[in-house]
């Protein structure tokens, strides 16, 4: 029996099993696929908006101007890669200059601060390889960059060295309240929970049906992009966009938290929530878009693509609210939903509160991570002394990222360790270099089969069906 079950485990669930975890409770959060980030908080653009984007009075607005405030802070104490490198939206005539007056004068009243439109001179100054065509732009400070999955991973080690629970492959199927308490099926079994949190993604709105809310539809709508090689990841130090049309943000291109370069996302509405596959009509869309704002861009240099889905809500807002007494809804939280999740966390906490929840703050709450330092991290003492106790250290197996056995070792036996090819890849990088795991992922399986005690063929990339090898060939 919990006080509260958080369903989902995204960058939103996140967020809020760790300010759950600040509270005397006894927290569960039930995830139905096998990993932490696994949905839209694994492929988004890791951008922290300023928040001048969303119209004025939206949950949107506010959320994301609140959340943007909290990101250095948080992930300052979380140790997770963040940068306030700030955002520019290129106009390229007096039309969309025009807009840019339009989103400056919004951002205002939402609250952004360090907002400034710039002159053709002063952009080139600051980011030499924007195009030429380029008339201004509008210039905001507090944007950054953050790396989602790294952040939603360090959220829910935080909650769990802090009591919350985790239970993974296990896809809640039905709710049902009696008495006052909730009856969560999963593919894993029954939770009794007091209070619930959906913060299922794309999925939102069918939790939101069991709990018996006022209906509402999530409409998933994918985004392609493309990743460029370390060597490009200089060519802009800031994210770029183009000015917005109805359709959209359009293509930006940003440098990552790692050092890489992205381009992306389009939007495409598509049937299955699931469907994360890249097609060429769209990769072709993403790279003729980043073309229009900059230049020198060398597209051999582009490593891999991949896709996240949007949990695009049918309100046009983020849905944060009480669909019945003791459950609250976290959903329909697309983009600024990233930057906005600290900020929901703390609305979602106020609504449980609300009611009845009693928030009883801990006295013994502990900040810190489970997964140890990565070898690449250690000094040359930690990394002598890491070898001395374990051989393993010693034995690099992801060349472009330098990624030791010791360190994979670790990463599969901590508690929430990974499971899968991918959660290796979330917790380290081994795979992320710019052979994208050519030469360590067959190691990698390797010692995942050896660690987790089952045959290789059993192996997953990332989610159930996600089979890498189909058996002996000798
Ligand atoms: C292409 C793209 C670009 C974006 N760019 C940005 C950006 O730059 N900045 C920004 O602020 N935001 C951005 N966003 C939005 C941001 O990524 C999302 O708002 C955020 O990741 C949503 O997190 P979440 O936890 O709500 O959902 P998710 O990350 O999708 O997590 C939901 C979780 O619920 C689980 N789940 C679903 N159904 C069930 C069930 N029945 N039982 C149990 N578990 C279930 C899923 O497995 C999943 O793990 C972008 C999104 C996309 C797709």
């Amino acid at each position: 029996m919990y006080d509260v079950a958080v369903i989902g485990a995204g960058i939103t669930g996140a967020c809020i099993v760790r300010e759950l975890s600040k509270y005397d409770l006894k927290i569960i959060v039930i995830e139905g696929s096998y990993d932490i980030a696994n949905g839209a908080t694994k492929a988004n653009s890791g951008i922290v908006h300023a928040g001048y984007d969303a119209k004025e009075g939206t949950l949107k607005a506010k959320l994301n101007v609140l959340g943007n405030r909290m990101y250095e802070d948080l992930c300052r104490e979380l140790n997770v890669p963040y940068k306030n490198n700030g955002s520019l939206v290129i106009a390229f005539n007096d039309e969309e200059m025009k807009t840019l007056e339009l989103l400056l004068n919004r951002g205002l009243k939402n609250g952004v601060e360090g907002l400034e439109i710039i002159d053709k001179n002063t952009l080139l100054n600051l980011e030499p390889n924007i195009s030429d065509r380029a008339k201004g732009a509008l210039y905001a400070k507090s944007a950054g960059i953050v790396s989602p999955y790294e952040l939603a991973l360090s959220l829910c080690e935080s909650a769990y060295l802090n009591g919350a629970e985790f239970i993974f492959d296990a896809k809640v199927t039905n709710i049902i309240k009696e008495k006052g308490k909730f009856t969560i099926s999963t593919s894993k079994g029954q939770i009794i929970s007091n209070f619930v949190v959906n913060a299922a993604g794309v999925n939102a709105d069918e939790i939101n049906k069991m709990l018996g809310g006022e209906k509402f539809s999530i409409i998933p709508r994918r985004g392609e992009y493309c990743l460029l090689d370390k060597s490009q990841g200089n060519i802009v130090n800031r994210i770029i966009f183009n000015t917005p049309t109805e359709k959209g943000k359009g293509i930006l291109v940003s440098p990552t938290t790692h050092g890489n370069l992205l381009l992306g996302p389009n939007a495409h509405v598509i049937e299955d929530k699931l469907d994360v596959s890249t097609t060429g009509f769209g990769l072709e869309e993403v790279i003729e878009g980043a073309k229009k704002n900059i230049k020198n861009v060398n597209l051999r240099e582009i490593i891999t693509s991949f896709s996240g889905v949007r949990a695009t809500p049918s309100t046009g807002d983020f849905i944060i609210d009480v669909p019945t007494r003791g459950a609250v809804n976290a959903a329909g939280i697309e983009s600024p939903g990233l930057t906005s999740a600290p900020a929901i966390a703390i609305m979602v906490l106020e609504l449980l509160h609300k009611e009845g929840l009693t928030l009883n703050f801990k006295s013994d709450f502990k900040n810190g991570r489970i997964l140890p330092k990565r070898f690449i991290d250690m000094n040359d003492e930690e990394k002598k002394a890491a070898i001395e106790k374990d051989k393993r250290y010693g034995k690099i197996i992801c060349r472009c990222e330098q990624i030791t056995e010791g360190d994979i070792v670790n990463a599969i036996n901590c508690p929430l360790g990974a499971k899968t090819v991918d959660g290796v890849k979330k917790r380290l990088r081994a795979g992320m270099g710019r052979c994208q795991g050519g030469f360590c992922m067959p190691r990698v399986v390797e010692i995942l089969s050896r660690e987790l005690k089952t045959e290789p063929e059993n192996i997953l990339k990332a989610d159930s069906g996600s089979y890498i090898l189909t058996g002996k060939t000798k």
